[in-house]
């Protein structure tokens, strides 16, 4: 979390303003054209850096760390590689030296088939926007209060599937379970109200030994990077199974991650200082007089094409810094790869709601699309796209990768 730098010139003709620009290089996993091999590869522009190809003649110290099919080397490294990394891709970006070999490795980024990132270790979930909270409070708890008694005092949260995280652009197949019915009779069938959950996550890229806490501080120590997940729900499933343990089948079937990490390195002019908090956390919880561990994201959630929502992050009550620090408290270790998510990003205006629980207030409300169509929840065939945005230096802007998904019919 140094101050923000000017981002260096690169040779690629690029926009100012472009997403994807030398200011950001996000790391993902991908194959080229005709070859079968994933490998570790950086973003520019509308293209993809294959990191290993480029510094076997760039570079060739690096390769033994960023070698394998995905970021998993790269992310047990710890942050002075992930530095010197970085900086070394920006070298070779904007070197006219290096341009010769750098185009050699450098693919359309429409040729090539993306992969997960990373190996998923552990996959926590937060809930962690007290305007999602409360609004889920006044849906499910209608006269209750709003949040539970724990709510201001911990980030809620729950261990989830690994297994099943998938990686943008994978269909996400209707799920089948139990539900009960308004009349009360318990049924079984594919659920028929299918959600999102717009989030952003974290990549825990260096572990922790057990019993050892990770207080607040070392969170750049451990964390590498952001995604964008969307958390698909099936509220029916989940509304009848999720006491007293907390959500399982309704969650489990799959969630979305971008195929695109953010590094923290290119989030030095994002950091903003999170909500006032009362009452004040508990001591290992306590920032207040900690640099600011807030982001301000925008995300943006599309459905066939059309806007439905914009979410702030940067009104998110618990940090990722908190989160990291909550969820090994009791000394649960960390791995290489483990990812937690925010939980729904929700913001106080209605058109800010990152689920569809909240924009169709549980189905009361449906919203209708540009042309035409009425939406409550999901319908097979239905895509969702979220994305965002961060401040970057200068004033520019740089474009989380996406995170896309589609609803195909249950089994
Ligand atoms: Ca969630």
């Amino acid at each position: 979390m140094t101050a923000a730098r000017s981002a260096p010139h690169t040779w690629l003709h690029l926009p100012a303003n472009h997403p994807f620009g030398i200011a950001h290089l996000p790391y993902g996993a991908f194959a080229p054209p005709g070859d079968p091999r994933t490998r570790v590869g950086v973003r520019i522009g509308d293209a993809v850096l294959d990191l290993v190809g480029a510094a076997v003649q760039l570079d060739p110290r690096l390769v033994p760390l960023i070698e394998g099919d995905n970021l998993d080397r790269l992310l047990a490294a710890g942050p002075e590689t992930w530095a010197a990394t970085r900086a070394a891709v920006a070298g070779w970006l904007t070197d006219g030296e290096a341009r010769p070999i750098v185009e050699a490795h450098l693919f359309e980024l429409a040729a090539v088939r993306l992969e997960l990132p990373f190996t998923v270790a552990d996959y926590v979930d937060f809930y962690s926007s007290e305007h999602h909270a409360r609004n889920l409070g006044r849906i499910l708890r209608p006269g209750q209060e709003e949040l539970p008694p724990n709510w201001l005092h911990l980030p809620v949260g729950y261990h989830g599937r690994a297994g099943t995280v998938v990686v943008s652009g994978t269909d996400v197949t209707r799920p089948s379970g139990q539900r009960r019915t308004a009349d009360g009779e318990v049924v079984f069938g594919p659920t028929t109200r299918l959600d999102i959950e717009a989030e952003v996550g974290y990549v825990v890229g260096v572990p922790s030994p057990l019993g050892s806490p990770v207080p607040l501080g070392a969170f750049a120590d451990h964390v590498f990077g952001i995604c964008l997940v969307n958390d698909w729900s099936a509220r029916d499933i989940q509304g009848w199974e999720y006491q007293p343990l907390g959500p399982f089948l309704g969650k489990s079937f799959a969630t979305s991650v971008s195929a695109w990490v953010t590094p923290l390195a290119a989030l030095d002019a994002a950091w903003v200082a999170p909500p006032p908090r009362d009452p004040r956390p508990l001591p290992y919880l306590d920032d207040a007089d900690a640099a600011p561990t807030g982001l301000d994201l925008r995300l943006k959630v599309r459905l066939n094409g059309h806007s439905v929502a914009r979410p702030p992050f940067a009104q998110m009550y618990w940090t990722g810094a908190q989160q990291l620090a909550h969820l090994t408290v009791n000394g649960a270790s960390l791995r290489t790869g483990d990812l937690f998510a925010s939980g729904t990003v929700s913001g106080p205006e209605p058109g800010e709601r990152g689920s569809f629980i909240e924009l169709s207030w549980n189905g009361a409300e449906p919203i209708t699309l540009p042309d035409g169509q009425v939406r409550t929840f999901l319908e097979d065939g239905d895509e969702v796209v979220i994305t965002a945005t961060a401040p970057a230096p200068d004033g520019a802007v740089i474009g989380l990768g996406e995170v896309r998904g589609r609803i195909v019919p249950a089994h």
